[in-house]
């Protein structure tokens, strides 16, 4: 029996917005200044996940509130499970907004509001399509499970207390992300080198660096960088400071980005530098104002600890985004190349220096093969590894049954090949272990998710809605 989704779902495009608009009005962010027994995220996020429990019950589903930490609404029976993965928490809003984010406006076709694209707005489409699939009468002979997390925008606490108190399916998708479809996903190494303090000479006659500090996240290219310096009493004067802001200068200027250096008054410089900040994953992207600061110093004749933190950073670490220099070079077919981000830089006389890197690797390469090459190339550097952590990496064959289906569904109703995309971050439908993510993105679309006047397109939507229909049922017939 072969049904028409498409028209089907855009039949229900009215009765679709008169349930999207009350769920995107609810301010979904977490807020645990109202979190509660019952409601670990806070007052809306609760709200937002009873919103759709509710709907669920109405239209005679088989729902669950798990403990305020997720929920699900589940249709059809038998012991296979078909998982979809969807969440129900917002990020943080900002300023710039053309109309309220969670007084939801419709202008030519989008429908604007924080939560329209991630994930309110595809959630409800998924939550349309199970509904279609139940009123189509179709037989099917798996459960399929929404499931409604509320943490997916900060630790995914939401996933790890459903592990305890549910199983999770093993096959499914997310509509969390971009069509046709994400099957594989970089891991992460996260490691912190520590420098420990060694004062070569501490007298007047010799170059100093008092500290450094640039960036403060791990998994972001760092913007700034501020370095203090105690200059020799011979160096100290007004012709070879200038000299050395002259030079400074070109060096910035070479690299594209701005700063300067301020004398103190007491022998002492400051550095400045500003550089473009970037995504973790796509360090390449950005100018990593740490690193091209310490090129620069690192040609002062500093010593001691001082002179190998500046090798570190400017020797090892300076554009190298690929872990060439660190040793760590690989890549995968599916996933591309090992990445290295140099995020949070610090270093201080007395106490040392920090280097924060966010290493993403290929999917389908052993980290473990990686932990211990970068445990042999630590000494060699003359640092330690003070913490590490890291975190698994998500491959789906291409084989897999779940990609054969999906390909095919996205195929039927976009007339396009569903070429398979990978990612260097992790999307919700790494949760499932053979899970891919799939929509809600079309391809050429502009992500608007956590950006200002974040929108949908509404025929978007009802597309997306009909094929998860389709997609719901032909994996669970
Ligand atoms: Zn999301």
């Amino acid at each position: 029996m072969s049904r028409n989704w498409k028209e089907a779902a855009v039949a229900q495009k009215e009765s679709y917005l008169d349930k999207l608009i009350p769920f995107l009005s609810i301010n979904s962010i977490e807020d645990l200044t109202t979190a509660s027994e019952g409601k670990p995220f806070g007052e809306g996020v609760a709200q937002a996940l009873e919103y759709l429990l509710k709907l669920g019950e109405a239209d005679g589903f088989a729902t669950k509130n798990l403990d305020g930490y997720a929920g699900y609404v589940e249709y059809g029976e038998g012991e296979e499970e078909i998982g979809v993965l969807v969440h129900v928490d917002v990020v943080t809003v900002g300023e710039g907004w053309t109309t309220p984010p969670f007084e939801p406006d419709i202008r030519d076709g989008k429908i604007y509001a924080r939560g329209a694209i991630d994930d309110k707005g595809p959630a409800l489409a998924a939550y349309f399509a199970l509904k279609l699939l139940k009123d189509s009468g179709l037989p099917i002979s798996k459960r399929i499970r929404l499931i409604i997390g509320t943490d997916e925008e900060s630790g995914w606490l939401c996933m790890q207390h459903y592990t305890k108190v549910e199983k999770l399916p093993e096959v499914g998708f997310s509509p969390d992300a971009s069509f046709p479809m994400i099957h594989a996903e970089k891991g992460q190494i996260n490691p912190t080198l520590a420098i420990a303090p060694r004062i070569a000479s501490n007298d007047s006659s010799s170059w100093n660096l008092l500290s450094f500090a640039s960036g403060d996240q791990g998994n972001s290219v760092p913007e700034k960088a501020v370095a203090i310096v105690s200059l020799p009493a011979a160096a100290d004067d007004e012709q070879a400071i200038r000299d050395l802001q002259e030079s400074f200068q070109m060096h910035l200027f070479a690299h594209g980005v701005t700063g300067e250096v301020i004398p103190g008054g007491d022998g002492s410089l400051r550095f400045f530098a500003k550089g473009l900040p970037a995504h973790g994953m796509e360090p390449f992207k950005g100018k990593n104002a740490g690193t091209i600061m310490a090129s620069f110093l690192n040609r002062l004749p500093f010593a001691g600890s001082d002179r190998t933190f500046l090798n570190l950073l400017s020797d090892v670490l300076h554009e190298d985004y690929y872990g060439e220099k660190l040793g760590l070079a690989c890549a995968d077919e599916a996933t591309g190349r090992l990445t290295v981000n140099a995020g949070i830089l610090t270093y201080d006389r007395n106490e040392g220096g920090s280097v924060r890197l966010n290493i993403r690797y290929p999917a389908t390469i052993n980290p473990e093969e990686y932990v211990e090459k970068l445990k042999e190339r630590a000494p060699q550097l003359d640092v330690t590894i003070a913490s590490l952590r890291t975190s698994r990496s998500h491959y789906v064959p291409k084989d897999h049954p779940v990609i054969q289906t999906l390909s095919r569904v996205y195929t039927n109703h976009t007339g396009e090949e569903a070429t398979l995309l990978s990612s260097g971050g992790a999307t919700y439908a790494k949760s499932l272990k053979a899970g891919v993510a799939f929509g809600p993105l079309f391809p050429g679309k502009k992500s608007m998710a956590h950006l200002t006047d974040e929108y949908a397109e509404i025929d978007d939507l009802l597309r997306a809605m009909a094929i998860y229909a389709e997609a719901m049922y032909e994996l669970a017939k």
